[in-house]
């Protein structure tokens, strides 16, 4: 198919700014309702305080936005940077992006965080950053060709709607005959018509001779996207090496680029061959676990489980390199060759699908009571074509399944749907009803908390039932991890910024599998140290995996394991090397220190970021159901008796059920006053003045917004 011809509505020819020590120094800022396109200067102060990345995005958006700002406002901004070690080919992980925006599902701040070309092609056409605000009439490109030095704003209508299609055409498009060159962001028509929209970033994987995608799934930001009127916006940039980054010692990051690259080839296949199977390998683990989602994170684990796992992908890749930035020898971005849908428009066709990943084998599998490998890979597939997050929709038709079990909504509601667990085809119904905005996926893809509100007061289900099963905090969606056992991955998501998200902190692994973190202080410290450490691979333009999914030799015998110290000491080595700025690891934690408390404070700028939205579902913290208690009753009536001296003689399981509740619902608290008082914060979650003043983000606007908290 040939692309519609564009019709240019506003064109900026520029000298593009040169890369220095990782550093461009400039941002580009377009207004689409006007339209604009601007560049703009980032100076060494913001520099320093914000590094890069999600730190720029946040400044960014901080300045374009008010606290009155809702995410369909001409105001919000979809803000794109990678950061200063964005780019670098060889080093694993070095490509990756960072979103954010207001988000259309929890009001506030999110941030997503993606592979694929795009950041590092935007830096290298001259920008740290690509702010997006205002609002266009038609299907819009925008078009950023770092190699003619020019910018444009497209109107092109006819393109096709959906991301799969959409990528190809532009790429062929814009790419003039180096395919490579280009990379493109689409959503589809699933984020216009709900509040869980993703973004798709594409790169070409030659070997394929294909148009590849990743997923910057959170928060909806793809919704934003669409509602902005946009279509995609494309980066064309041709010559990457290490010296297209510019950084200060080329030698060094030669030097410590091979050293992890090597590690990484020598090792990963000692450990969890993701090279091989991607985050397949997790599938088996959180099962043997009792991790992993199963119904509506009701059970931890399934006999079918291996249906699903690595047993299963392994034979369904597509042999080859994955990386999704290039030189990544971790290359855990699989997908399967000559797919054939069993539903939709590509019924019959043979499709690539890039995936799936574990959240989405967990979310759109176990957790459905799916266990079909390919119903998981269509699900996967049409999701991200039609720009949908997969955390998202599975936790949301996951919740709406178990509602339909146990009555609180019915055929009448569903639009005569049989929504019980295992419902493969009419779980896939709901996938594309959401893309077309049609019948109950209209509802689903509303996401868990208004689904809660509809369920309540239009179907006049139980609100106390619908608010312990609905498995959502702050109005983001559960990613997959069972966290009812772990205490710390309880904090990990109750506590995170976004919401209920991985990335931020993920200590299910560290404390349930390795159980390095035994003690109460011991995981109120993890709850610091780790979401720092993890901010930081988004200040840097990196990918987190490579530094604990593959560990050194030795690690296990160093005095802290769990940190993987040998690794942060690299990174604080490459830091060094590409920005000149010496850096230890203990710099690199007050690094992100800064940018997650002005992201705290960004949340209380807009309404949130106080105590009371660290909630969480009972369903995260305990059994909920008489049968969620019998399912674990051993391990239970032990908690109750050792660890909380309760006499159960002759008490039947509703009784347990509500005793066991009130002692878990109070540690979680406790747990909350500890990290708040480890992070600077007043004991309703805010950030203080002296923090504030350490970190060096006591900005006239940060202190007004604490001062209208009461914090002064
Ligand atoms: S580790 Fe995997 S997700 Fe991360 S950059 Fe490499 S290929 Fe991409």
């Amino acid at each position: 198919m040939v692309a519609p011809k564009p019709i240019s509505l506003k064109a900026l020819n520029y000298q593009r700014p040169e890369t220095h020590r990782g550093y461009t120094d400039h941002f580009l800022d377009i207004d689409l309702s006007v339209p604009t396109i601007a560049i703009g200067t980032i100076d060494t102060k913001i520099k320093q305080t914000f590094i890069g990345g999600k730190g720029f995005d946040l400044w960014l958006l901080w300045q374009a936005v008010s606290g009155q700002t809702r995410w369909n406002d001409p105001q919000n901004a979809i803000c794109i940077a990678s950061g200063p070690m964005g780019g670098t080919p060889s080093f694993p992980g070095s490509g990756k992006s960072i979103v954010t925006a207001i988000s259309p599902l929890t009001g506030s701040v999110i941030d997503s965080n993606v592979g694929g070309y795009f950041g590092p092609y935007l830096k290298f056409s001259g920008f740290d950053a690509l702010r997006i605000t205002g609002k266009s009439a038609g299907d819009t490109v925008i078009f950023i060709d770092g190699v003619a030095g020019k910018i444009e704003i497209l109107s092109m209508t006819g393109l096709p709607s959906d991301a799969y299609a959409l990528s190809d055409m532009l790429s062929q498009h814009f790419a003039a005959d180096k395919k490579t060159g280009v990379s493109v962001v689409s959503s589809g028509p699933g984020a216009a018509n709900t509040r869980i929209g993703c973004l798709n970033f594409s790169w070409y994987d030659n070997g394929r001779g294909r148009v590849r995608y990743k997923q910057a799934g959170r928060g909806g930001i793809g919704t934003v996207f669409a509602d902005k009127g946009l279509k995609a916006v494309v980066a064309r940039w041709e010559q990457v090496s290490l010296k297209t980054n510019r950084p200060a010692d080329l030698e060094a990051v030669r030097a410590v680029a091979k050293r992890y690259a090597r590690e990484i080839v020598e090792l990963d296949p000692k450990q969890n061959e993701m090279a091989r199977i991607g985050t397949t390998h997790l599938v088996p683990i959180m099962n043997d676990f009792d991790l992993l989602p199963t119904n509506n994170f009701q059970y931890g684990s399934h006999p079918a489980a291996a249906l699903i796992g690595r047993e299963a992908f392994e034979k369904l890749f597509d042999p080859g390199f994955d990386g999704c930035w290039k030189g990544c020898t971790v290359a855990c971005a699989h997908g399967v060759r000559d797919f054939v849908p069993f539903t939709g428009a590509y019924k019959g066709c043979k499709v690539f699908v890039d995936g799936p990943e574990y959240e989405t084998i967990a979310g759109c599998g176990s957790n459905l009571g799916i266990f079909d490998p390919f119903t998981i890979l269509e699900m996967n597939f049409y999701c991200d074509t039609y720009g949908l997050d997969t955390i998202s929709v599975g936790t949301a038709i996951a919740f709406a399944m178990e509602c339909f079990e146990r009555g609180l909504i019915n055929r009448d509601h569903t639009g005569g749907m049989d929504l019980s667990f295992g419902n493969r085809l009419n779980a896939l119904e709901l996938v594309h009803q959401m893309a077309a905005g049609t019948g109950f996926g209209t509802i689903v893809g509303q996401g868990v908390r208004r689904m809660k509100a509809i369920f309540a007061e239009r179907f006049g289900a139980d609100p106390a039932m619908l608010k312990d099963i609905g498995m959502e905090s702050k109005g983001l969606e559960f990613s997959e991890y069972m966290t009812k056992e772990s205490l710390a991955q309880q904090g990990g998501y109750g506590l995170a910024l976004k919401g209920p998200q991985h990335d931020e902190a993920w200590l299910i692994f560290l404390d349930m599998v390795h159980n390095f973190m035994p003690t109460f202080e011991q995981k109120a410290e993890a709850l610091h140290w780790f979401p720092m450490v993890r901010t930081w691979f988004g200040l840097c333009g990196l990918c987190k995996l490579p530094w604990n999914d593959i560990v050194p030799e030795d690690n296990k015998a160093t005095p802290e394991p769990a940190k993987v110290m040998k690794h942060v000491g690299w990174y604080a080595d490459y830091y060094t090397a590409v920005t000149g700025n010496n850096a230890t690891p203990e710099d690199l934690i007050t690094m992100s220190e800064t940018v997650y408390n002005y992201q705290r404070i960004f949340s209380l700028k807009m309404g949130y970021g106080t105590r009371e939205h660290d909630t969480l579902p009972y369903r995260a913290v305990g059994p909920v159901t008489v049968e969620e208690y019998e399912s674990r009753q051993e391990r239970y009536d032990r908690q109750l008796t050792e660890t909380h001296q309760v006499d159960i003689a002759g008490k039947d399981t509703p009784w347990k059920v509500a005793a066991l509740r009130s002692r878990r619902e109070a540690r979680y608290e406790t747990l909350k006053d500890a990290v708040y008082k480890r992070r600077g914060w007043t004991d309703r979650g805010i950030p203080t003045v002296a923090t504030v003043k350490r970190l060096g983000i006591d900005f006239p606007d940060v202190l007004a917004v604490l001062a209208e908290n009461g914090v002064t």
